[in-house]
């Protein structure tokens, strides 16, 4: 499926579940995630490959994996909040919305109609985002509460948009100037070289301690295989930490532990 931008509350969905936030900054806590499909960009490590291109129906599952409802593609935003709704046990227990891909933010209408109406019964929301396009990004930021941003490495891309690194930096002005809760997770892998890494470095010094910024050594996939050696990372977190940033060595939980 391309990349098609709608204006219309609706958005193809790849699956939506109940589950434990697998990494960043709400990691280990219970999250409803809401995934949607299509996303411009390939990232060697990419472990969602499966939103690449919407299914026919997706399913709504709860913390147990049991599925409870399934719905036709695409699906209007009031049609899910209106399940959601009917199914008060579902979120009980819950705090945290994780609106994630693919790439969320192509589908403005959905994004804004899903985060006001969680925002409205009492759930916090969380964005997951390539942060490829302020553009897509800016019209959602007074919803949400807290952004996953990324900064994707050259040596980590097979394909991406020119200016990639600068719709990063524009993104995160952005949502600091939002007054959102925002963190910067960089995945990293032995193709990251250390002059990739300090520029990128050069570029974020200006924002400060404003944001987390998360080293996130590279889950492998069947794609990708090249794990950083434990000496890089640690070279490249003291590089972090001597520069001034609040950054952070982080894992991917949820493939340790099984989850979904
Ligand atoms: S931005 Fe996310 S969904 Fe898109 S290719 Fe990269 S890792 Fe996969």
């Amino acid at each position: 499926m391309h990349a098609v931008r709608t204006d219309s509350g609706v958005a193809p969905l790849v699956e939506a579940f109940v589950s434990v936030q697998g990494e960043g900054c709400l990691i280990g806590r219970p999250t409803f995630f809401v995934r949607t499909a299509g996303c411009p960009l390939r990232c060697t490590y990419c472990d969602t490959t499966e939103s690449y291109r919407a299914p026919r129906t997706f399913g709504l599952r709860a913390l147990d994996g049991e599925t409870l409802r399934t719905f036709e593609n695409p699906c209007h935003v009031d049609e899910f909040v209106s399940a959601i709704d009917a199914m008060p046990d579902l979120l009980r227990s819950v705090e945290w919305v994780s609106l994630t891909g693919g790439e969320p933010t192509l589908w403005t209408d959905f994004a804004l109609g899903l985060a006001t109406r969680m925002r409205s019964r009492g759930l916090r929301m969380h964005l997951e985002t390539a942060s490829d396009d302020v553009g897509r990004l800016r019209p959602l930021l007074p919803v949400f509460d807290s952004v996953a941003m990324d900064y994707k490495l050259e040596g980590t891309l097979d394909r991406a948009p020119n200016d990639l690194q600068s719709q990063h930096v524009a993104c995160l002005d952005a949502a600091l100037r939002a007054d959102l809760r925002v963190h910067v997770k960089v995945v990293l892998t032995d193709a990251v070289v250390d002059r990739v890494w300090h520029t990128m470095l050069d570029r974020l010094r200006s924002f400060g301690r404003d944001f987390v910024l998360i080293l996130q050594p590279v889950t492998p996939t069947p794609n990708e295989q090249r794990r950083l050696p434990t000496v890089r990372l640690l070279a490249m977190l003291k590089s972090a930490l001597d520069a001034g940033f609040d950054a952070r060595v982080l894992p991917q939980i949820h493939p340790l532990l099984g989850f979904a």
